[in-house]
């Protein structure tokens, strides 16, 4: 099964924009696919749709094989956070991990959350309000909280906007990490070092079209 595929996808906002204008690219087992285009390419509405939390216009993904249907429950297979979503800003950081990993119906106590805790690496303002974090934090507490279910695919919506250089070494050592145990992982920048350093893949975006597609080596190279 193929992590995922997206055919033909469209998406034109309520005034007639074409933010996303016939996109087709795959995404295979074991790759770190870096979304790459610049502020305004589509990447957002492209992971979105992918999320289920927009309605495509046109085309279609396969996630595993299965039709992404908006308002559909979220495939268990697919971990996400798209900024903005996923996060409740009344809870603690604590609280939300606890609340995330509850609904796995795995016991309340177990390695994975002390993994996700490191990864958050948020002190003692776990126990304060989401509501009061900076975006540095919201960022690594949504990817602890991606990462907690063991996605076969994870997704990430420029994770490393507001984190310091430190932060982006280990959050890309983390993608990095999954990857290698089997699983998937496609996130978006619009940067390309970040890309070259982080991807084994790359599919560039720009005007709501993919302008070029290939390993990271292919498309660093080919001067
Ligand atoms: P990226 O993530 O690559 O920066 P986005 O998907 O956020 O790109 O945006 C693509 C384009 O769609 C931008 O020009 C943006 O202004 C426009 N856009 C995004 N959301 C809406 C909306 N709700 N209505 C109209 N245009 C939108
Ligand atoms: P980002 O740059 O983080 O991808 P934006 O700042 O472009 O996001 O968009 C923030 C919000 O505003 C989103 O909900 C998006 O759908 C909406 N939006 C963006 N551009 C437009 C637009 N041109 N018209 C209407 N809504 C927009």
């Amino acid at each position: 099964d193929t992590p995922l595929v997206v055919t033909d996808l469209h998406k034109s906002y309520a005034n007639g924009f074409r933010a996303v204008d016939g996109v087709s690219f795959t995404v295979h087992r074991g790759q770190v696919l870096g979304l790459l285009g610049p502020n305004g390419a589509g990447k957002t509405t492209t992971l979105r749709m992918l999320m289920g939390l927009i309605t495509p216009s046109g085309g279609q993904m396969r996630v595993f094989g299965h039709l992404v249907t908006p308002g559909a429950p979220v495939l268990s297979r697919l971990g996400s956070f798209v900024e903005g979503s996923g996060l409740l800003p009344h809870l603690s950081g604590l609280d939300n991990l606890r609340l995330y990993w509850e609904a796995t119906g795995r016991p309340a106590a177990d390695a994975r959350m002390d993994e996700a805790l490191e990864i958050a690496d948020l002190g003692d303002a776990v126990h304060r309000k989401v509501r009061s974090y900076s975006q540095g934090m919201r960022q690594r507490l949504a990817l602890a909280q991606a990462m907690l279910g063991l996605p076969d695919l994870m997704v990430l919506d420029e994770p490393t906007n507001g984190l310091d250089p430190p932060q982006i070494r280990t959050m890309r050592e983390v993608l990095v990490g999954y990857a290698r145990t089997g699983r998937t992982v496609l996130v978006s920048s619009h940067l390309l070092a970040e890309v070259e350093q982080t991807c084994t893949d790359v599919v560039v975006m720009n005007h709501g079209r993919v302008i070029a597609a290939g390993t990271v080596e292919e498309l660093t190279s080919a001067e």
